[in-house]
């Protein structure tokens, strides 16, 4: 075999291989723009293949490859951005491949000139890749991959205009189709398609996965039940909370709840009621939690909830502020005038404990507020060296929690 043929047939495979692995990827991942992408290099591969391996006439074997490479370009820009979440540039990659591909006919039939017929596509498709380009850089929630992707998209859209322009200055002009293919304009083309396609599938393959591992890492960190994280996810919040936060020297405080007599609400009403209530709790705690502050669900009827940028005084504020938002809300599924509560210790955090240490201290607090008659909040003692004002507020967070 001719090695021009093999060269010839090295991106109609790869895009072939790609797109079977991005229909595989589809068959996991019910998301539409994974079937697109998939489609888009079946459609450039169709586009490579029929480039060169000429089917009817000649004509029309370009015409088919030039569609194809335009509407997998549209596809490709269509798909790469759905993952962004944002509104892929349908219309504008739409229009850049329609006037692509009418001044494309326009120098094939009407006044046949190779040379603008190159120009018409390379010129869409570095339109259509820019496009595609100032949108990603619209993205707010960008990873190491996807900037990738974004400079791999601005050098190959500044490409397609620069370097038609010099091979065929250098190389040209080419009069007809006869031998275009052992040009250096082809050879650059084949070479530079080879290399996106490969940085191109790679880069959005990596974000699948990288997408796929979040939500992993998520669903295993959070509780289904209450929506907020379970054990896992919150000591591991609480580990890298507590280590930014003594970089930056920042109070944190941890507060920890506990339903008061739980059991006999499943006992009288059954489990299905008790999980109405571990509901109600938990969604009351997610309206007092704002987006610097960690909650979770840390056990069967357990909560807690680790303030940053909080003091034990401010602590304490919002444990009365959940405690008191619990006991006058209704609970669905039991009788409309029952109401619950929940008993609370507050732990501010001390520069060189340890997470269990502080989890001690806040437990040993909610102990006291069970002891003492529950549907309250107490504080753990207050810091070593207390100033006077220190000691005074302190007593009003004790005598308020009463
Ligand atoms: P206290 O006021 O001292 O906290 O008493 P309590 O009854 O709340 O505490 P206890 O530890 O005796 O009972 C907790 C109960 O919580 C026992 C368990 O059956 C129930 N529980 C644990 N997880 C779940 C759950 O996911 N759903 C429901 N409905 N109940 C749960
Ligand atoms: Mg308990
Ligand atoms: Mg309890």
């Amino acid at each position: 075999m001719d090695a021009n043929v093999i060269i010839a047939l090295t991106n109609p495979a790869m895009s072939l291989i790609f797109a079977a692995t991005f229909f595989l990827l589809w068959q996991h991942r019910r998301q539409a723009y994974i079937a697109l992408l998939g489609a888009s290099f079946l459609a450039i591969g169709g586009g490579f293949f029929l480039h060169y391996f000429t089917l009817y006439s000649l004509a029309l074997s370009k015409l088919a490859a030039n569609f194809l490479f335009l509407a997998g370009g549209v596809g490709f820009a269509i798909g790469g951005l759905a993952r962004f979440e944002r509104n892929p540039p349908v219309l504008t990659t739409a229009l850049f491949a329609v006037v692509g591909f009418g001044v494309f006919i326009w120098f094939l039939f009407v006044q046949p000139d190779i040379i603008w017929r190159i120009y018409s596509l390379n010129f869409a498709f570095g339109a259509i890749t820019l496009t595609m380009a100032a949108e990603l850089r619209r993205a707010t929630r960008r990873n190491f991959v996807d900037n990738i992707l974004l400079g791999l998209l601005l050098v190959y859209g500044v490409s397609f205009f620069v370097r038609p322009v010099l091979v065929i200055w250098i190389d040209g002009p080419y009069e007809s189709y006869d031998n275009i293919h052992q040009s250096l304009y082809w050879i650059t083309l084949s070479f530079s398609a080879s290399l996106f396609l490969l940085i191109f599938a790679l880069s959005l393959i990596t974000a699948i996965a990288l997408d796929v591992m979040e939500e992993l890492r998520l669903e295993s960190h959070t509780d289904p039940l209450s929506g907020l994280l379970n054990r896992r996810g919150f000591e591991q919040g609480v580990a890298e909370t507590l280590r930014n936060s003594r970089r930056r020297r920042m109070a944190v405080t941890l507060v920890v709840c506990d339903l008061d007599h739980f059991k006999s609400v499943n006992d009288t009403y059954g489990h299905a009621a008790g999980d109405y209530v571990i509901m109600t709790f938990a969604s009351c705690m997610r309206d007092f939690t704002g987006s610097n502050q960690i909650a979770g669900r840390i056990g069967g009827e357990e909560f807690a909830v680790l303030l940053c940028g909080s003091d034990r005084n401010s602590g304490r504020l919002f444990a009365e502020g959940v405690r008191a938002g619990f006991g006058l809300l209704p609970v669905p599924h039991l009788p409309g005038d029952m109401r619950f509560s929940a008993s609370f210790g507050v732990a501010e955090w001390r520069d060189g404990e340890t997470v269990a240490e502080l989890f001690m201290r806040a437990d040993r607090a909610l102990y006291e507020a069970k002891k003492a008659g529950r549907d309250r909040v107490r504080v753990d003692n207050p810091l070593p060296s207390p100033a006077a004002p220190l000691a005074l507020s302190q007593h009003t967070a004790e005598t308020a929690g009463r």
